[in-house]
């Protein structure tokens, strides 16, 4: 008979695969499940415990790939409801983001998925969507804005070499004439993505904005003093200009 030596390996607890004295063996708890004072006892007892960060890893690695089922995604939902990201995490989800762009094939996905009933504009007629008019305000002044707006009025005005179409004034306060209105351009902009809202998914449409190339076409553009310009009808109508 061999010597049994108590210690702590015993135990199988630093022993792995068929080192454990478990191996092999069907657990007396497959199948069953542990009682609601029992899962408490377990759940007491690994309070204030953490896992090693050797564990936390093989733990992440283990998961990998594995996508988790719909029932575990609910709970996890349910779990992180009204939980609010501590600033650091948000910088770190910001960082991890950064320079990534979901393709335009997923957003138009993302956008059917959400059309209809699932869309938050579902049912609201457009005198009742409070924002939409001012979604498309926003979004005007944000694609105004953009450095590519600049460069769009930079390079009218040196192909223009400085000097007002209409009178020939040249230098002093010029600006940038859109041939079709913006309004307009923006129109067809919004038609051709209509499946996102410019108050919603303004920042998705900015970003489309910057690759949508009619915005940034110099043959829309002459150079114009101010004084012709604001004779021009789309400034009278009170469209938008750049
Ligand atoms: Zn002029």
């Amino acid at each position: 008979m061999k010597n049994k030596i108590i210690t702590k390996f015993n135990s199988g607890q630093f022993r792995k695969g068929k080192d454990h004295p478990n191996y092999g063996k069907t657990s007396a708890m497959k199948g069953k499940h542990h009682t609601e004072i029992t899962k408490d006892k377990i759940r007491e007892a690994s309070l204030g415990r953490y896992h090693s960060e050797e564990t936390k890893e093989k733990l992440r690695q283990s998961r990998i790939g594995k996508p988790l089922s719909k029932e575990h995604c609910k709970k996890l939902s349910i779990a992180h409801m009204g939980y609010k990201c501590t600033e650091e995490q948000k910088r770190k989800m910001s960082e991890a983001h950064k320079g990534h762009f979901t393709s335009l094939e997923t957003r138009i996905k993302i956008g059917n998925a959400n059309r209809g009933e699932k869309s938050g504009m579902y049912g609201r007629i457009k005198e009742k969507a409070t924002n939409w008019q001012g979604g498309i305000t926003s979004l005007h002044d944000q694609i105004r804005h953009l450095p590519e707006s600049k460069e769009w009025r930079s390079k009218v005005y040196i192909r223009d070499s400085y000097i007002c179409v209409e009178c020939g004034q040249v230098g002093g306060k010029l600006q940038a004439h859109h041939i079709k209105p913006f309004s307009k351009l923006l129109r067809e902009f919004l038609q051709e993505y209509n499946q996102f809202s410019p108050f919603e998914d303004k920042d998705t449409l900015v970003r489309l904005a910057i690759k949508w190339q009619p915005f940034w076409d110099i043959d829309n553009g002459i150079t114009m003093c101010k004084k012709c310009h604001t004779k021009t009808e789309s400034y009278l109508n009170k469209h938008y200009e750049i």
